[in-house]
Protein backbone atom coordinates (compact mmCIF):
# COMPACT_ATOMS: atom_id res chain seq x y z
CA UNK A 1 0.00 0.00 0.00
CA UNK A 2 1.39 3.79 -0.90
CA UNK A 3 1.68 5.76 2.30
CA UNK A 4 1.25 9.61 1.64
CA UNK A 5 1.53 13.08 3.21
CA UNK A 6 -0.23 15.86 1.75
CA UNK A 7 0.53 19.23 3.38
CA UNK A 8 -2.13 21.81 2.24
CA UNK A 9 -5.59 23.42 2.62
CA UNK A 10 -8.88 22.66 3.97
CA UNK A 11 -11.43 24.59 2.90
CA UNK A 12 -15.45 24.96 3.61
CA UNK A 13 -16.71 26.08 0.04
CA UNK A 14 -19.58 27.91 0.35
CA UNK A 15 -21.64 28.17 -2.99
CA UNK A 16 -24.80 30.22 -3.66
CA UNK A 17 -26.34 30.19 -7.07
CA UNK A 18 -28.29 33.34 -7.94
CA UNK A 19 -30.14 34.61 -10.89
CA UNK A 20 -27.18 37.72 -11.70
CA UNK A 21 -24.83 38.93 -9.13
CA UNK A 22 -25.67 41.63 -6.89
CA UNK A 23 -24.17 45.17 -7.51
CA UNK A 24 -22.43 47.27 -4.58
CA UNK A 25 -24.96 47.61 -2.11
CA UNK A 26 -27.84 45.23 -2.84
CA UNK A 27 -29.10 42.77 -1.46
CA UNK A 28 -30.76 39.79 -3.75
CA UNK A 29 -32.49 36.65 -3.15
CA UNK A 30 -30.20 33.55 -4.26
CA UNK A 31 -31.93 30.27 -5.50
CA UNK A 32 -29.87 27.87 -4.09
CA UNK A 33 -27.30 27.08 -1.36
CA UNK A 34 -24.80 24.45 -0.40
CA UNK A 35 -21.62 23.87 1.48
CA UNK A 36 -19.15 21.92 -0.02
CA UNK A 37 -15.92 20.34 1.43
CA UNK A 38 -12.51 21.95 -0.60
CA UNK A 39 -9.22 23.01 -0.49
CA UNK A 40 -6.34 21.59 -2.72
CA UNK A 41 -4.59 20.11 0.33
CA UNK A 42 -7.81 17.88 1.45
CA UNK A 43 -9.22 17.45 -2.17
CA UNK A 44 -6.18 15.58 -2.93
CA UNK A 45 -5.81 13.64 0.35
CA UNK A 46 -9.45 12.46 -0.33
CA UNK A 47 -8.96 11.10 -3.70
CA UNK A 48 -5.33 9.37 -2.77
CA UNK A 49 -6.90 7.94 0.08
CA UNK A 50 -10.40 6.59 -2.39
CA UNK A 51 -7.63 5.17 -4.73
CA UNK A 52 -6.44 2.82 -1.85
CA UNK A 53 -3.20 4.74 -0.52
CA UNK A 54 -2.56 5.53 3.38
CA UNK A 55 -2.88 9.14 3.61
CA UNK A 56 -2.24 11.21 6.58
CA UNK A 57 -2.83 15.30 6.54
CA UNK A 58 -0.50 18.14 7.71
CA UNK A 59 -3.35 21.08 7.38
CA UNK A 60 -4.93 23.58 9.90
CA UNK A 61 -8.64 24.16 10.32
CA UNK A 62 -9.95 26.96 12.60
CA UNK A 63 -12.26 26.51 15.99
CA UNK A 64 -15.33 27.68 13.98
CA UNK A 65 -18.55 25.70 13.05
CA UNK A 66 -16.92 24.60 10.16
CA UNK A 67 -13.52 22.89 11.64
CA UNK A 68 -15.46 19.61 13.09
CA UNK A 69 -17.16 18.63 9.15
CA UNK A 70 -14.14 19.69 7.74
CA UNK A 71 -12.03 16.81 9.87
CA UNK A 72 -15.20 14.22 10.10
CA UNK A 73 -15.29 14.63 6.20
CA UNK A 74 -11.58 13.60 5.88
CA UNK A 75 -11.34 11.02 8.72
CA UNK A 76 -14.95 9.45 7.09
CA UNK A 77 -12.65 8.99 3.72
CA UNK A 78 -9.76 7.27 6.31
CA UNK A 79 -7.20 10.15 5.81
CA UNK A 80 -5.11 10.48 9.44
CA UNK A 81 -5.72 13.98 10.72
CA UNK A 82 -2.49 13.57 13.73
CA UNK A 83 -1.46 16.66 12.21
CA UNK A 84 -4.45 18.50 11.76
CA UNK A 85 -4.12 21.64 13.94
CA UNK A 86 -6.88 23.51 15.85
CA UNK A 87 -6.29 27.16 15.43
CA UNK A 88 -7.73 29.47 18.09
CA UNK A 89 -9.38 32.58 16.96
CA UNK A 90 -9.27 31.93 13.96
CA UNK A 91 -11.65 30.67 10.98
CA UNK A 92 -11.14 27.73 8.65
CA UNK A 93 -9.99 28.19 5.69
CA UNK A 94 -13.19 29.11 3.00
CA UNK A 95 -14.63 30.16 -0.48
CA UNK A 96 -17.60 32.08 -0.58
CA UNK A 97 -18.55 31.41 -4.51
CA UNK A 98 -21.09 32.74 -6.44
CA UNK A 99 -22.43 31.21 -9.21
CA UNK A 100 -24.97 32.93 -12.46
CA UNK A 101 -24.82 31.73 -15.90
CA UNK A 102 -22.45 29.44 -15.79
CA UNK A 103 -19.84 32.55 -14.47
CA UNK A 104 -19.05 32.79 -11.06
CA UNK A 105 -17.13 35.14 -8.47
CA UNK A 106 -14.78 33.56 -5.93
CA UNK A 107 -13.76 35.35 -2.41
CA UNK A 108 -10.95 32.59 -0.58
CA UNK A 109 -10.19 33.81 2.95
CA UNK A 110 -7.34 31.31 4.04
CA UNK A 111 -8.17 31.61 7.90
CA UNK A 112 -6.32 28.31 9.56
CA UNK A 113 -4.41 27.71 6.18
CA UNK A 114 -2.75 30.90 6.53
CA UNK A 115 -1.14 29.71 9.94
CA UNK A 116 0.43 26.18 8.89
CA UNK A 117 3.70 26.69 9.45
CA UNK A 118 7.03 25.57 9.02
CA UNK A 119 6.58 24.25 12.46
CA UNK A 120 3.65 22.25 11.59
CA UNK A 121 5.90 20.51 8.97
CA UNK A 122 8.50 20.12 10.92
CA UNK A 123 6.58 18.28 13.88
CA UNK A 124 5.38 15.70 10.99
CA UNK A 125 8.95 14.85 10.14
CA UNK A 126 8.90 11.54 11.96
CA UNK A 127 6.09 10.48 9.71
CA UNK A 128 6.96 11.86 6.39
CA UNK A 129 10.28 9.80 7.19
CA UNK A 130 8.57 6.92 6.46
CA UNK A 131 6.12 7.42 3.31
CA UNK A 132 6.21 7.01 -0.25
CA UNK A 133 5.69 10.47 -0.64
CA UNK A 134 4.90 14.21 -0.16
CA UNK A 135 1.95 15.81 -1.95
CA UNK A 136 1.94 19.87 -1.37
CA UNK A 137 0.28 22.63 -3.17
CA UNK A 138 0.49 26.53 -2.63
CA UNK A 139 -2.71 27.71 -0.83
CA UNK A 140 -0.70 27.60 2.58
CA UNK A 141 2.40 29.84 3.15
CA UNK A 142 4.99 29.82 0.83
CA UNK A 143 7.50 29.70 3.60
CA UNK A 144 5.46 26.19 4.40
CA UNK A 145 5.92 24.61 1.06
CA UNK A 146 9.48 25.77 1.24
CA UNK A 147 9.78 23.88 4.93
CA UNK A 148 7.84 20.80 3.21
CA UNK A 149 10.42 20.73 0.48
CA UNK A 150 13.37 20.86 2.38
CA UNK A 151 12.64 18.42 4.85
CA UNK A 152 11.11 15.81 2.81
CA UNK A 153 14.59 16.22 0.86
CA UNK A 154 16.88 16.28 3.38
CA UNK A 155 14.79 12.89 4.44
CA UNK A 156 14.82 11.44 0.50
CA UNK A 157 11.09 10.90 0.28
CA UNK A 158 10.49 12.20 -3.22
CA UNK A 159 7.81 15.51 -3.13
CA UNK A 160 5.15 16.41 -5.68
CA UNK A 161 4.83 19.92 -5.82
CA UNK A 162 1.50 21.44 -7.64
CA UNK A 163 1.95 24.61 -7.90
CA UNK A 164 -1.28 26.17 -7.83
CA UNK A 165 -2.27 28.96 -7.38
CA UNK A 166 0.44 29.62 -9.31
CA UNK A 167 3.40 32.02 -8.41
CA UNK A 168 6.89 32.78 -9.10
CA UNK A 169 9.16 30.69 -6.98
CA UNK A 170 12.64 30.44 -6.49
CA UNK A 171 14.75 27.94 -8.82
CA UNK A 172 16.75 26.70 -5.89
CA UNK A 173 13.26 25.71 -4.36
CA UNK A 174 12.16 23.75 -7.87
CA UNK A 175 14.81 21.51 -7.69
CA UNK A 176 14.34 20.38 -4.39
CA UNK A 177 10.62 18.88 -6.18
CA UNK A 178 10.93 14.99 -7.19
CA UNK A 179 7.83 16.47 -9.85
CA UNK A 180 5.96 20.11 -9.98
CA UNK A 181 2.49 19.04 -11.97
CA UNK A 182 1.52 22.32 -13.51
CA UNK A 183 -0.65 23.32 -16.39
CA UNK A 184 0.71 25.43 -19.02
CA UNK A 185 -0.33 29.25 -17.15
CA UNK A 186 1.24 27.72 -14.01
CA UNK A 187 4.39 26.34 -15.22
CA UNK A 188 4.67 30.13 -17.15
CA UNK A 189 3.85 31.80 -13.78
CA UNK A 190 6.14 29.68 -11.51
CA UNK A 191 9.52 30.14 -14.20
CA UNK A 192 8.73 34.27 -14.34
CA UNK A 193 8.62 33.38 -18.53
CA UNK A 194 6.38 34.41 -21.19
CA UNK A 195 2.71 32.98 -20.71
CA UNK A 196 2.55 32.82 -24.59
CA UNK A 197 5.75 30.22 -24.88
CA UNK A 198 5.20 26.99 -26.18
CA UNK A 199 4.54 24.81 -23.77
CA UNK A 200 7.45 22.03 -24.11
CA UNK A 201 10.36 24.51 -24.26
CA UNK A 202 9.14 25.70 -21.11
CA UNK A 203 9.18 22.04 -19.87
CA UNK A 204 12.69 21.75 -21.16
CA UNK A 205 13.67 25.22 -19.43
CA UNK A 206 11.77 24.15 -15.91
CA UNK A 207 15.03 23.11 -13.37
CA UNK A 208 13.03 19.68 -12.32
CA UNK A 209 10.50 17.42 -14.30
CA UNK A 210 7.47 18.42 -14.92
CA UNK A 211 4.01 16.63 -15.47
CA UNK A 212 2.13 19.16 -17.27
CA UNK A 213 -1.63 18.59 -17.33
CA UNK A 214 -3.30 19.81 -20.46
CA UNK A 215 -7.56 19.48 -19.17
CA UNK A 216 -9.23 16.92 -21.81
CA UNK A 217 -6.09 16.63 -23.93
CA UNK A 218 -4.14 14.40 -21.43
CA UNK A 219 -0.76 15.63 -20.14
CA UNK A 220 2.71 16.15 -20.69
CA UNK A 221 5.46 14.68 -18.94
CA UNK A 222 9.43 15.07 -18.99
CA UNK A 223 12.36 13.87 -16.48
CA UNK A 224 14.76 14.79 -18.97
CA UNK A 225 15.29 14.55 -22.58
CA UNK A 226 12.42 15.52 -24.89
CA UNK A 227 8.45 15.64 -22.96
CA UNK A 228 6.53 12.79 -23.98
CA UNK A 229 2.39 12.65 -24.29
CA UNK A 230 -0.42 10.92 -22.77
CA UNK A 231 -3.66 11.19 -24.18
CA UNK A 232 -6.66 12.04 -22.25
CA UNK A 233 -9.41 9.53 -21.49
CA UNK A 234 -13.01 10.26 -23.42
CA UNK A 235 -15.42 11.22 -21.05
CA UNK A 236 -18.61 12.79 -20.49
CA UNK A 237 -17.33 16.04 -18.97
CA UNK A 238 -19.99 17.28 -16.26
CA UNK A 239 -17.41 19.24 -13.93
CA UNK A 240 -13.76 19.81 -14.17
CA UNK A 241 -13.98 20.62 -10.82
CA UNK A 242 -10.86 18.46 -8.44
CA UNK A 243 -9.63 16.93 -12.01
CA UNK A 244 -6.27 18.53 -10.99
CA UNK A 245 -6.69 17.52 -7.74
CA UNK A 246 -7.68 13.79 -8.44
CA UNK A 247 -4.68 13.85 -11.79
CA UNK A 248 -2.08 14.81 -8.30
CA UNK A 249 -3.30 12.33 -6.21
CA UNK A 250 -3.24 9.59 -8.80
CA UNK A 251 0.33 10.70 -9.47
CA UNK A 252 1.27 9.97 -6.47
CA UNK A 253 -0.35 7.17 -5.46
CA UNK A 254 1.07 5.02 -9.05
CA UNK A 255 4.49 6.53 -8.68
CA UNK A 256 6.58 3.05 -7.63
CA UNK A 257 4.81 2.20 -11.41
CA UNK A 258 7.10 4.60 -13.29
CA UNK A 259 6.30 7.80 -14.22
CA UNK A 260 4.88 6.64 -17.60
CA UNK A 261 2.36 4.37 -16.05
CA UNK A 262 1.91 6.39 -13.49
CA UNK A 263 0.60 9.42 -15.61
CA UNK A 264 -1.24 7.01 -17.54
CA UNK A 265 -3.46 6.37 -14.49
CA UNK A 266 -3.74 9.62 -13.25
CA UNK A 267 -5.31 10.95 -16.53
CA UNK A 268 -7.57 7.94 -16.29
CA UNK A 269 -8.37 8.93 -12.78
CA UNK A 270 -8.72 12.51 -13.60
CA UNK A 271 -11.03 12.03 -16.87
CA UNK A 272 -13.76 9.82 -14.23
CA UNK A 273 -13.17 12.43 -11.98
CA UNK A 274 -15.11 15.02 -13.95
CA UNK A 275 -17.67 12.80 -14.74
CA UNK A 276 -19.83 13.77 -11.81
CA UNK A 277 -20.93 16.80 -9.64
CA UNK A 278 -17.97 18.38 -7.03
CA UNK A 279 -14.77 18.04 -6.57
CA UNK A 280 -14.96 15.22 -4.30
CA UNK A 281 -18.21 13.90 -6.30
CA UNK A 282 -16.09 12.40 -9.12
CA UNK A 283 -12.78 10.77 -7.56
CA UNK A 284 -12.67 7.36 -8.37
CA UNK A 285 -11.43 4.07 -6.67
CA UNK A 286 -9.06 1.95 -7.74
CA UNK A 287 -11.41 -0.99 -9.71
CA UNK A 288 -13.08 2.40 -12.11
CA UNK A 289 -9.93 3.49 -12.84
CA UNK A 290 -8.77 -0.29 -14.21
CA UNK A 291 -12.03 -0.90 -16.15
CA UNK A 292 -11.15 2.71 -18.09
CA UNK A 293 -7.67 1.29 -18.53
CA UNK A 294 -8.71 -2.11 -19.60
P1 LIG B 1 -6.30 22.12 -13.85
O1 LIG B 1 -7.76 22.26 -13.56
O2 LIG B 1 -5.45 21.97 -12.64
O3 LIG B 1 -5.78 23.12 -14.86
P2 LIG B 1 -6.59 20.23 -16.00
O4 LIG B 1 -7.83 20.91 -16.44
O5 LIG B 1 -5.42 20.24 -16.92
O6 LIG B 1 -6.13 20.70 -14.53
O7 LIG B 1 -6.99 18.71 -15.70
C1 LIG B 1 -6.11 17.81 -15.08
C2 LIG B 1 -6.21 16.48 -15.78
O8 LIG B 1 -7.55 16.02 -15.72
C3 LIG B 1 -5.85 16.51 -17.26
O9 LIG B 1 -4.47 16.32 -17.44
C4 LIG B 1 -6.67 15.35 -17.81
O10 LIG B 1 -5.96 14.14 -17.64
C5 LIG B 1 -7.91 15.33 -16.90
N1 LIG B 1 -9.06 16.03 -17.52
C6 LIG B 1 -9.45 17.30 -17.30
N2 LIG B 1 -10.56 17.60 -18.02
C7 LIG B 1 -10.87 16.49 -18.71
C8 LIG B 1 -11.91 16.15 -19.66
N3 LIG B 1 -12.85 17.01 -20.02
N4 LIG B 1 -11.90 14.90 -20.19
C9 LIG B 1 -10.96 14.00 -19.84
N5 LIG B 1 -9.96 14.25 -18.97
C10 LIG B 1 -9.91 15.48 -18.41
Amino acid sequence: MTRLVVVGSINMDLVTVAQRFPAPGETLLGERFLSVHGGKGGNQAVAAARLGAEVHMVGAVGDDAFAQPLCDALAAEGVGLEHVARIENCSSGTASITVSSGENQIIVVPGANARLTPMHVANAQSLIACVDAVLVQMEIPLETVEATLRIAHRLHVPVILNPAPAQPLPEEWLRLARYITPNQHELATLLAADPSADFRSLMRRAPCPVVLTRGAEGAWFREEGEPQYQHGFKVEAVDSTGAGDTFNAALAVFLHEGLPLAVRRACAAAALSVTRLGARGGMPHPAEVDALLA
